[in-house]
């Protein structure tokens, strides 16, 4: 019986696509059957990273969806034990049901623990997931199901966080929680003339709330450049009543999209001037948690909205020191290519720098446009910024970036190629990131 069937995937920014495909098993014999035959595979959560990272041409995508079971709960120590196709969603309601909170959620619910650990992502705390993560138990052809830890076969654990699903397949996942600080939370908005006040703003505030992170106007024009919002975000006593979360409405998949991109150049401008008004307006606002956790929960319009001609997102991590420096370049490359960024935003991410994980000290700088040639153009500018002040990319947003800006990057690059060849010595999991960056 064919349990595979042919799958043409599309990346999450609409630009990259390969022909694979998919099984879906649903029990551990299944699961560890298709991982073990010749052709290459690689696991796949909920699809929502922006490259293809579970797919690639020829590869057996392999679903952990149905490997969605929570395996345990200790409620007194806040330890939880689960399967990788649970989403940080249902982690989220399971946690806040029991007192208890993830401490690492990235924007939205339907991304899985599976893909967290993968890219070892991080939310709006300024940490990264590898500091909630107590195990993991991976599953290769050539060893078998492992269990590792930072105590116990470290290196594999290590490789395997941030290790793009290289290494194995995640089984489960034991994580430790935080007690949940409140029953909602209350959201202020902070007008910003510029890029340099919102790190300022950034760094102030940080510490005295939960949250910090903005949105800036990449797209205005002289000393407009970059204003923005720095959202401050506190946890609050006053229980809300919980807004539905509509299941199925999906983080916007690219054939959901509009055939003609909205958010092109000439209303990019247009769309990020009433959106600054209206928010600076707003003032405060109060959530529930099941919203107010994932930021972009209720925004998926904006994904539709660029079209399905698709987007790119570049990422880097800046050095804070060098963050004047971006600034300056980041404006002339954003002029010199006439490019009208449709998003921009800051966070601080204080995490240890390792491997190929988008982790480190510093300002991680988000930019969004349209995809097309322009947009090439300004992300080789990119690169070359990120290269001239030692910026780390984000992988998991970036369907473009190759081996050799990556192998400049980051100086790990080396050790965790070798350690994933050394793993994954017959090339059993592959994908079409795996073919780009790592050759
Ligand atoms: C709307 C939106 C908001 C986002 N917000 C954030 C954010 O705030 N912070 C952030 O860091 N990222 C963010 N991301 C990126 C996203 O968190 C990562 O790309 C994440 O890895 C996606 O997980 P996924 O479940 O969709 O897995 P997929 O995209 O399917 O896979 C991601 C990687 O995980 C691997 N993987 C999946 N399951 C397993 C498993 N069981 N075992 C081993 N490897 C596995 C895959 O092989 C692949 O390499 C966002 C993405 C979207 C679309």
């Amino acid at each position: 019986v064919k349990d595979t069937i042919d799958c043409r995937f599309l990346s999450f920014d609409g630009t990259e696509r390969v022909s694979g495909s998919l099984a879906r098993p649903d029990r551990y014999r299944q699961l560890f059957d298709v991982l073990s035959r010749p052709r290459p595979a690689i696991p796949r959560g909920a699809g929502l990273s922006y490259c293809c990272a579970s797919a690639g041409e020829d590869v057996v995508s392999v679903s952990s969806r149905r490997f969605d079971r929570v395996l345990g709960l200790d409620r007194d120590a806040g330890t939880v034990v689960v399967e990788p196709g649970v989403t940080v969603g249902a982690l989220h309601d399971l946690a806040v049901r029991n007192g208890w909170y993830p401490p690492i959620l990235p924007g939205h619910p339907e991304i899985t623990v599976g893909g967290c650990v993968a890219f070892d992502v991080h939310g709006k705390s300024g940490r990264t997931f590898r500091s909630c993560v107590l195990a993991l138990t991976l599953f290769h052809p050539s060893f078998g199901e492992i269990e590792c830890s930072p105590e116990v076969d470290a290196e594999l654990f290590e490789l395997t966080v941030g290790g793009c699903g290289l290494t194995g397949f995640v089984t489960s996942v034991t994580l430790q929680l935080v007690p949940v600080a409140g029953s909602s939370l209350v959201r202020r908005r902070s007008p910003v003339a510029d890029l340099s006040t919102t790190l300022e703003d950034l760094l102030k505030y940080d510490r005295d709330h939960d949250f910090a992170y903005s949105w800036n106007d990449l797209s205005a024009r002289g000393n407009s450049f970059g204003r923005g919002i720095v959202y401050l975000e506190s946890f609050a006593d006053e229980t809300l009543r919980a807004s539905r979360r509509t299941p199925g409405r999906g983080a916007g998949e690219p054939a959901g999209r509009l055939p003609v991109p909205l958010l092109g150049r000439r209303i990019a401008p247009i769309a990020n001037r009433i959106y600054y008004e209206a928010e600076r307006r707003r003032g405060r606002s109060r959530l529930d948690l099941g919203r107010g956790s994932f930021p972009i929960l209720g925004k998926e319009g904006y994904f539709r909205a660029l079209g399905r001609r698709g987007f790119r997102e570049y990422q880097m991590l800046v050095p804070i020191p060098r963050f004047p420096t971006v600034i300056e370049r980041l404006q002339a490359a954003i002029v010199d290519t006439a490019s009208r960024p449709c998003l921009g935003s800051l966070k601080i991410l204080d995490a240890e720098a390792r491997l190929l994980r988008f982790s480190g000290r510093g300002v991680a700088v988000a930019v969004d446009v349209p995809a097309g040639p322009r947009s090439r153009e300004l992300f080789a500018r990119l690169d070359a910024i990120a290269l001239e002040v030692g910026a780390r990319v984000n992988l998991s947003k970036d369907s473009r970036v190759g081996q050799r800006v990556v192998a400049e990057l980051f100086p790990e690059y080396g050790a965790f190629r070798s350690g994933v060849e050394s793993i994954d010595s017959g090339r059993g999991f592959d994908s079409a990131l795996r073919r780009r960056v790592l050759g």
